[in-house]
């Protein structure tokens, strides 16, 4: 990616160490149930958007890569583990997570892949019990939490000065 062309979507990890930026609409979004995926993510499952090489560029500090197989490279944040990429090694594309965007909202899956490790009750899920943050913690509580999530935008400088 070169440098005069607009980045049409940011993201990162959570600390904020690890940008990135596209220059094209991410394309293919899925969900992968696959066994790795779950355990990368740590989750039930990985979101993930694809993105041309070209289209891609770290914009502040670079992944740790875990060689997940032979072929495969996943990137993560060392700092504070954030799953970031996973990648075909010499591919033209690779994958995002897409909770990492700063806009993930408007990525939206299309497939699922990967089914046959899929959470037997991974159906169940839009069914539970809902609850909202401030109904389950104190209004005076929430306002004394502090983050040290970085922002949903890129930053000058990160940590921001005291
Ligand atoms: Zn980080
Ligand atoms: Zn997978």
């Amino acid at each position: 990616m070169t440098e005069d062309r607009e980045a049409l979507h940011s993201g990162g990890c959570q600390c904020g160490a690890v940008r990135y930026a596209l220059t094209a609409e991410p394309y293919g979004t899925h969900i992968c149930h696959c066994r790795m995926c779950q355990k990368a993510f740590g989750a039930f499952y990985a979101p993930l958007t694809k993105a041309r090489t070209k289209d891609f560029a770290w914009t502040r500090g670079r992944p740790a890569v875990f060689r997940s197989s032979p072929d495969v490279e996943r990137g993560f944040c060392a700092a504070c583990g954030t799953p970031l990429t996973f990648a075909h090694r010499g591919s033209d594309h690779l994958n995002i997570s897409v909770g990492s965007l700063d806009r993930p909202e408007g990525v939206k899956p299309e497939v699922q892949i990967g089914i046959e490790s899929r959470m037997p009750w991974a159906d169940e899920l839009p069914r539970l019990a809902e609850e909202r943050t401030e109904d389950i913690m104190p209004a005076e509580r929430l306002t004394r939490i502090e983050s040290y999530q970085h922002p949903d935008h890129d930053t000058d400088d990160w940590p921001a000065e005291a």
